[in-house]
């Protein structure tokens, strides 16, 4: 009976039909019961890469997703829950700035963050080099972090949203990872499980993005945004450069420094710009300022008058963090070497491409190749160069800091490689390239 009805679903979406609540909730129930088998999920998703969904049907396969297991209610909690999603990227330090500093805006952060995987980093990673500091909260812990505090960060549980990382897996074995409908469904259905009302999402484009067609990104940030409104949440995105890595440093515990840097007012001027620009949108949704450049203006202040950078001891410390980093960030994980990558000429620096750089820190051990692999939190790649800084032959244009050298001439050579020194001036690329929102 229930195989019948399968077969008949997988046919009417392998035939160009759209299904409608109750199949789509029968087709995600029954799989995650273990009552279809992956055979014929399989054909469904390979149906559904050929056939794509519309906006209407994508909102409920997220919705029904978001409801496979345990949904976070932050409605009994005081202030305006919000959430930053950033589809990935090289040395993207951003969220470590922005919980404290939307924290320190009055906002409520309940931030759910995954691990580094492939060439991107991840949250967790970066937040754990810091010595003592835990992120696998149990889920009371956690919310009441969020009541005492306005935020609090942890790992994704197993217990949300079972039925995307059931899909996820039979994605990636099955080719079909790459379907619209199929990741703005995975990555929507977190964030709506996450019970945020605001939602930010950092669509990246270039070289170190997940998409690195600007035209695809742009379909992408459309339909997340689409979702998001159709399931009630207030959600715009900025598709930003991710062309070359954000900042200067690359790797968990430099980013940490970088980011303690940024909420000193002393940072790298592109991150502050990005952190502040997807704050202004969760303000804006938030109602407490009304223009964009208030809003703006009113996420730089936090960052210079200390307030965010209170706000991040506070987070060290409640998850058992050592919070001395702040002032000598020489506690955190330091490499046993730095070794300089030389110009080979002279010139302007005209490239600088972000997904070699990413790959780089990970032969080095700064990430995962699979799930499986262990993090050195103190290596990576500090850039002391990026598009349209000069370069002289023979000084430095980064520094790698390293513990295992086994990989170490490779990555040399990736990151020399990187590098594309030309004659001419070069503007660099603009941060934010385009705002996606439902009006
Ligand atoms: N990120 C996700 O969370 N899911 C996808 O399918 C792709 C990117
Ligand atoms: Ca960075």
């Amino acid at each position: 009976m229930n195989t019948m009805k399968t077969v008949d679903l997988v046919r009417k979406k392998r035939d160009g039909g759209k299904l409608t609540r109750e199949e789509i909730e029968f087709l995600i129930g029954g799989y995650i019961k273990g009552e279809i088998p992956d055979y014929q999920v399989s054909a469904l998703l390979m149906a559904v890469y050929f056939r794509s969904m519309d906006d209407e049907e994508t909102a409920i396969l997220t919705d029904v997703m978001a409801h496979s297991g345990t949904m976070l209610d932050l409605s009994k909690l005081h202030g305006y829950p919000v959430d930053k999603h950033s589809t990935g990227g090289v040395g993207d330090t951003t969220s470590l700035i922005l919980i404290p500093l939307l924290a320190a805006a009055g906002l409520t952060v309940a931030k759910l963050s995954g691990r580094s995987l492939g060439h991107t980093g991840g949250t967790i990673d970066k937040l754990e080099s810091i010595p003592g500091f835990r992120t696998d909260l149990s889920r009371e812990e956690f919310l009441g972090l969020v009541e005492d505090s306005g935020f609090a960060l942890a790992d994704h549980t197993a217990d949300m949203v079972p039925a995307d990382q059931l899909l996820y897996e039979l994605r990636d074995v099955t080719s079909t990872v790459d379907s619209l409908p199929l990741i703005v469904a995975s990555i929507m259905s977190k964030k709506i499980a996450g019970g945020a009302k605001g939602i930010v999402i950092d669509v990246k484009t270039g070289a170190g993005a997940f998409l690195s067609e600007l035209e695809d990104s742009r379909h992408l940030a459309r339909s997340l945004v689409a979702i998001g409104a159709h399931l009630g949440r207030k959600i715009s995105a900025l598709i930003t450069d991710m062309s070359q890595p954000l900042g200067r440093m690359v790797g968990n515990a430099l980013e940490v420094k970088e980011a303690i840097a940024v909420l000193k007012g002393e940072g790298p001027q592109d991150l502050e710009d990005l952190c502040c620009e997807l704050g202004s949108e969760l303000l804006l949704f938030s109602g407490k300022e009304s223009t964009r450049n208030d809003a703006v203006v009113a996420m730089r202040a936090l960052l210079h008058d200390g307030s965010a950078l209170a706000k991040f001891e506070r987070l060290v410390a409640n998850q058992g963090g050592n919070p001395a980093v702040i002032k000598d960030p020489s506690l955190l994980p330091t490499a046993s070497q730095r070794v300089n990558t030389l110009s080979l000429r002279s010139g302007i620096v005209a490239d600088l491409d972000a997904l070699a750089i990413g790959r780089a820190a990970n032969l080095l051990g700064a990430g995962r190749f699979i799930k499986e692999d262990t993090v050195d939190y103190a290596v990576g790649i500090e850039l002391l160069r990026k598009i349209g800084d000069p370069a002289t032959k023979g000084e430095p244009l980064a520094i790698l800091h390293v513990n295992d050298t086994t990989n170490l001439d490779r990555a040399r050579a990736m990151v020399e490689e990187a590098y594309t020194i030309g004659e001419n001036p070069v503007t660099p690329p603009p941060l934010v390239i385009e705002r996606i929102s439902e009006d």
